[in-house]
C-alpha cells in the first residue's frame, strides 16, 4: 500500500479557487419531466409549485396551448393555478427580464406542455438557467401520435441538466407499460396528422360526429393498432 502523502496539494498555492467553494458560479437548471398522456405531469409540476412556494420563492407558471380559454395548469386530481399563455414567437428571455424590470420576482419557472414550445424556446430557457440563478422545470410529452419526438421535447433532451421519466406508470389495456400516445379516429389508430391536437388534459375539438380521442398503448399494440377488447370498432367505449 502506498504511504498518504501528508505534504499539501502542490498546486493548492497555484490555484485561483478560494478552498471554501467550489469554484463554479450558480447556475440554474433546465429539467425535463416527460411520460405519456395521463402520468401525472401537470399533479407533480404544480406540487413542485407548491413546495418552491412554501420555500418563499416565487415563480412564473407557463403553458403553452391551453385550451381552456383562460390558461391554467390543471391535473385529473383537481387542482388548478392560473398561468400565463406562452405563444410561439413569445421570446422567453423577454418574458423573464420584464418581469424582473417591474420589480418583481422570479426564482423558477415551471412549464406544462412543454412538448408544444419551440426549439428556440427551449435554447431560452437554456440561457436563462446558464445566465441567470432561474431553475427551470418543464413538463411535457416526448412523442406524439406517430411515436416521434415532438420538436420541444427533442431539444429539451438535447438541452437538459436533468430529465426525468415520470415514475407514474400509465398501463396499457394488455397490463404492459404504455409509452405511446395513440390517437383514435372512429376506432382505427392514426399515425398523421395535426400533431397540436395531442395534449395533456382535455380531449381535442373534432368536427361534429368525428370521434377523435387519445389512447395510451403499449409499443406492440401502438404498431399492430390493437385497441383491445374492449374497443369497438366505431364505438369507442371511453374507460377516462
Ligand atoms: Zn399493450
Amino acid at each position: 500500500m502506498e504511504p498518504i502523502n501528508a505534504s499539501p496539494d502542490p498546486t493548492d498555492a497555484l490555484s485561483s479557487v478560494p478552498a471554501s467553494g467550489d469554484g463554479r458560479a450558480p447556475t440554474g437548471r433546465l429539467r425535463f419531466f416527460f411520460g405519456p398522456m395521463d402520468c401525472g405531469k401537470s399533479t407533480l409540476a404544480l406540487q413542485i409549485d407548491h413546495n418552491q412556494a412554501r420555500q418563499g420563492r416565487r415563480g412564473l407558471l407557463l403553458v403553452r396551448h391551453d385550451r381552456s380559454g383562460t390558461p391554467t395548469i390543471s391535473s385529473r386530481m383537481g387542482l388548478a393555478r392560473n398561468a400565463l399563455e406562452v405563444h410561439q414567437a413569445m421570446d422567453l428571455r423577454t418574458l423573464v427580464r420584464d418581469h424582473w424590470t417591474r420589480g418583481a420576482r422570479v426564482d423558477y419557472l415551471i412549464v406544462d406542455e412543454a412538448q408544444f414550445l419551440s426549439p428556440e424556446q427551449v435554447d431560452q430557457l437554456a440561457e436563462l438557467a446558464d445566465d441567470t440563478h432561474l431553475e427551470v422545470y418543464c413538463f411535457g410529452l416526448a412523442t406524439d401520435f406517430r411515436s416521434t419526438l415532438f420538436p420541444g421535447s427533442q431539444r429539451l433532451f438535447e438541452l437538459a441538466d436533468e430529465l426525468d421519466a415520470i415514475q407514474v406508470e400509465v398501463l396499457c389495456w394488455c397490463g404492459r407499460p404504455g409509452r405511446f400516445n395513440a390517437r383514435v379516429h372512429d376506432g382505427d389508430v392514426v399515425r398523421a396528422g395535426d400533431t397540436v391536437l395531442v395534449a395533456d388534459t382535455a380531449p381535442p375539438a373534432a368536427p361534429d360526429g368525428v370521434d377523435i380521442r387519445y389512447q395510451v398503448l403499449c409499443r406492440n399494440h401502438y404498431r399492430t393498432g390493437d385497441l383491445g377488447p374492449h374497443a369497438v370498432k366505431g364505438h369507442q367505449l371511453s374507460l377516462t
